[in-house]
């Protein structure tokens, strides 16, 4: 009898070169065979007559080929054409052209007498009906007629080595043979109807369109409910987590209140106070703050860490960009100095007050000297039983933040004993990748075994957008791969080296770090592997005399308690970039972590930030205005608050989309509100600020410009003047020294010159609806009208639906929702960014409302049984531990 877990390799029927077909789908188990759903379905019931027009949709057809013919066009290009006739033809039918250009494969695989099935979109060339490159299928047997046809038929995803037909087969049979109770529903009763197994065969073999749906339905909310259950899981997991309380009397925060010069609005002073509610339980605050553009949130995270300084922490506010950050330090500096609050700032490029504090202190790395580490270590595995079960049960981590440091054994195979030269070899391949995909702070290469302690990096650079980081199963790959054939030349053998992995783990506290680095380090001397006073050179550890006497100091540290904030000369508030993030800067007494705009740090970061304990509280700020269903996703741990008025005093903000053509006229508009002494941005258009900056462009697009202003006074800005040079540009610019500012996206987020009422976008149609909105936030800030012009010279219907939803409305949830509406949910909710696992069958825009349904359902689970004890949610336990594995952790 097979059940879910069966392996497909089991079931004697199917051909290996299937299974291996199979496999790469990752397609292992029945389960992940039929939870491999259809991509869409075809009536098959019976078939429409072949078309003598043109139709706007794709349709399916069946019928006989009568004639191929290859030929040849342009050289080397192939078209091969196969004439289809319909089943019953009648003095009407016309013949249907299918057309594939160079695909040499479809050639062998059709030919004259064969029934074939085609889907595709008919058109008109010519006289003859065309479909290019329809999907098709060949009728081989009627035997098998019955699970391909006269029924609602599943398209799978297509996969190379494996055609539809056999794909459909194989499900086919498995289904069949598969007992009616072998599937555990996955949600609860109160949300889905029936059972799933009979969702299951219906979603691939449905009786009706309407059973079809019903299957649908029933595994979206399976599949959301699962989701909604890791991240209510995450959730209350943070709200248990040792915190700490950090709340100060107020008396601060009402000091800084009385100094500033406007009124906080209603939604300003709501959210203050939800804050502090958070930062004065001793729970970790988790906390997202979504307020539009220019609805003052910088002066509400200065309150929140006001409130955290005053009772003796530091607060960390991070900022996406160096321009940002650096805004961020004046602003702080100017508001807060006078209160007696210090601040430094800290980004990649300048450091004001010390340097970045090491997380780690990694003592001196040890001589290396010949040793021969003989026979295999005893602490493995048969420490499973002697040392602690803590280093060596595969555990998976549970109910933890999804991304921090990790601790992994890699095992060789059961015959295999690294050589002493190997040994090296693998010490080396370590060691090439620190410091580029992982920073790795201590390593030990034993005979049978490596034990390695690393923190993944991000990919690519530092400044970028949507930083993804690598994730652990990449890295273990990574460093299996690049040892495995040099080990096996040293030692002349051949065949596998590395077992499957299965160990890791990550470390949850500073404590726990600590005692993994000493175990790392000691193993070989513990396990008898190496005689103490001996050398072992296989053990290695990052040597930096300079990182010394920080190692560990939160644990030694005791707290600055009640100790008057304002007496102290270490910095309280900390400004900084990622760099914060990425230096392993440590704070000796961190109580709150602001993220400002938050759209540019993904969910992993923001958990490398959590992982510590006692959890700082985290308060996360964008203004990227997410539809709701996002919202419940991505930032579906978090709690949300909203600022949703904007400071009275705001000058109207008018957008205009125009064509390039009318440049002539925008300048002279511009200037006239240069006459009334307003400023300009102009954006020009280098999109991303990695991209590679011409130089020689940027300048000749500065001297464009000065001309078309001239006599009014414009500077350059982009990505690659160098951090000091850009600082004194800004300043020239908030002075007034200058009138406008040529630059590029830079700009995008946070800036803040509220005497800047212009803003010209060049071929705005280069640029997404977000980053526009974005774009146009840094104008309006002022008393005074704004205008946002954008400059396109593209005619495409596309471009025009886009910007006119910017002409259309200020809101940016409006501007969010019709983005979404246009460009689909893929681009907004990338997986590695989520840290979710992917979805299946589920599709985030046009299943909101199940996501709703299936959110509230796992939300009142965790509210009735918030750590999962009660006998019946235990199950809901496993799928939690399984869908944090297909998050985040694919080793294991
Ligand atoms: P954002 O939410 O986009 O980060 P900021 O915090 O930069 O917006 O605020 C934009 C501008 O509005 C700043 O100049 C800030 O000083 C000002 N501001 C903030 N709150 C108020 C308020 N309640 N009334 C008037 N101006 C305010
Ligand atoms: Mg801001």
């Amino acid at each position: 009898m097979i059940s879910v877990s069966t392996k497909l390799e089991d079931l004697s029927w199917i051909p290996r070169p299937r299974l291996l077909a199979l496999r790469r789908l990752d397609i292992e188990t029945t389960e992940d065979l039929l939870t491999h759903f259809p991509r869409r379905h075809e009536d098959r019931t019976e078939f429409p007559q072949f078309p003598r027009e043109e139709t706007n949709v794709s349709i399916c057809l069946c019928g006989e080929v009568i004639k191929t013919s290859l030929r040849r066009f342009g050289g080397w290009k192939k078209i091969f054409e196969a004439t289809l006739e319909e089943s019953q033809p009648n003095a009407l039918s016309e013949p249907l052209v299918c057309r594939w250009f160079n695909l040499h494969y479809v050639q062998k695989m059709i030919a004259t007498g064969q029934r074939i099935v085609v889907f595709g979109r008919p058109r008109l060339r010519g006289k003859r009906i065309c479909i290019d490159h329809p999907e098709f299928e060949v009728i081989e047997n009627d035997e098998e007629i019955s699970i391909h046809f006269r029924r609602i038929t599943p398209i799978y995803p297509a996969t190379e080595g494996l055609s539809q037909r056999v794909l459909r087969g194989i499900i086919y049979r498995v289904l069949h043979e598969f007992p009616d109770a072998g599937w555990q529903s996955i949600a609860p009763n109160s949300l889905v109807h029936g059972e799933r197994s009979d969702a299951i065969r219906a979603i691939h073999f449905p009786g009706s369109w309407e059973a079809r749906d019903a299957a649908r339905e029933h595994l979206v909310l399976s599949e959301f409910f699962a989701m909604q259950m890791l991240i209510a899981s995450r959730r209350f997991e943070s709200s248990a987590r040792a915190g700490q309380a950090h709340c100060g009397s107020g008396a601060l925060l009402d000091e800084f209140l009385k100094g500033l010069p406007f009124e906080l609005t209603a939604a300003q002073r709501k959210v203050i106070s939800e804050i502090r509610r958070d930062v004065a339980a001793n729970y970790p605050m988790n906390r997202l703050l979504q307020g539009d553009v220019g609805s003052g949130k910088t002066v509400v995270a200065i309150a929140a860490m006001l409130l955290v300084v005053e009772a003796g922490y530091e607060a960390a506010f991070m900022a996406p960009t160096q321009i940002l950050a650096e805004q961020h330090y004046e602003v702080l500096r100017r508001w807060l100095e006078p209160l007696g609050v210090h601040i430094a700032l800290r980004t990649a490029a300048r450091q004001e007050e010390s340097g970045p504090l090491p997380l780690f202190d990694l003592g001196s790395a040890r001589v290396s000297r010949a040793g021969d580490g003989g026979a295999p270590s005893r602490t493995f595995p048969e420490v499973d039983v002697a040392l602690g079960a803590r280093y060596s049960r595969p555990r998976v981590p549970h109910f933890e933040k999804a991304w921090t440091i990790y601790a992994v054994t890699i095992a060789t195979k059961k015959d295999r004993c690294l050589s002493p030269k190997a040994r090296t070899t693998v010490l080396n391949s370590l060691r090439h990748f620190h410091n580029k995909r992982y920073e790795m702070f201590a390593a030990c290469v034993m005979p049978d075994h490596v034990h390695l302690l690393i923190q993944p990096w991000p990919k690519g650079g530092d400044d970028k957008a949507n930083t993804s980081f690598w994730r652990l199963s990449e890295l273990v790959h990574s460093i299996k791969s690049f040892s495995a054939h040099e080990i096996n030349e040293i030692e002349n053998k051949n065949g596998s080296i590395w077992e499957k992995e299965r160990f890791d783990r990550y470390v949850p506290s500073d404590r726990d770090l600590q005692e993994k680095f000493h175990y790392i380090l000691r193993n070989p001397w513990d396990s008898g592997v190496a005689k103490q006073n001996e050398d072992y050179p296989w053990v290695w550890t990052q040597n930096d005399e300079s990182r010394k006497e920080r190692l560990f100091r939160r644990d030694t540290e005791t707290s600055m308690g009640d100790a008057c904030a304002t007496q102290t000369n270490e910095p309280q508030i900390i400004v900084g970039t990622h760099a914060l993030l990425y230096e392993s800067v440590s704070f000796s007494n961190l109580g709150l972590t602001v993220i400002d705009e938050q759209h540019k740090f993904g969910v992993a970061q923001r958990a490398r930030l959590t992982a510590r304990e006692p959890a700082p509280d985290v308060l996360v700020m964008t203004a990227t205005p997410i539809p709701r269903t996002l919202t419940m996703t991505i930032y579906g741990d978090l709690d949300v608050s909203k600022i949703d008025e904007m400071p009275r005093n705001r000058g109207k903000i008018i957008t205009a989309v125009r064509d390039t053509s009318k440049l002539g006229e925008v300048l002279s508009f511009l200037r006239t509100q240069f006459e009334k002494g307003r400023q300009l941005y102009v954006i020009y258009p280098l999109i991303d600020e990695s991209e590679k900056l011409d130089v020689k462009a940027a300048a000749a697009e500065y001297e464009l410009w000065r001309e078309r202003l001239h006599p009014f006074r414009c500077e350059l800005l982009h990505g690659r003047i160098p951090a000091s040079e850009k600082q004194q540009v800004m300043g020239r610019f908030r002075r007034g020294d200058t009138d406008a500012l040529i630059s590029t996206t830079v700009l995008e987020v946070g800036v803040d010159v509220p005497n800047a009422t212009m803003m010209l976008i060049e071929n705005a149609e280069r640029f997404g609806l977000a980053q526009l909105h974005q774009l146009r936030g840094r104008i309006g800030r002022g008393e005074h009208k704004s205008t946002c012009i954008l400059l396109s010279s593209s005619q495409a219907k596309e471009t025009s639906a886009k910007l006119a939803v910017l002409e259309r409305t200020t809101n940016g949830f409006e501007v969010a929702e019709a983005d979404w509406e246009l460009r689909g949910p893929g681009d907004v909710l990338g997986t590695a960014q989520s840290g979710l696992p992917a979805l299946k069958i589920g599709d985030l825009k046009r299943d909101a409302d199940l996501m709703r349904r299936a959110r509230s359902a796992a939300m009142s689970i965790f509210e009735m049984d918030p750590r999962l004890d009660l006998a019946e949610n235990q199950r809901f336990r496993r799928l939690i531990v399984e869908q944090q594995k297909q998050s985040f952790s694919h080793v294991s």
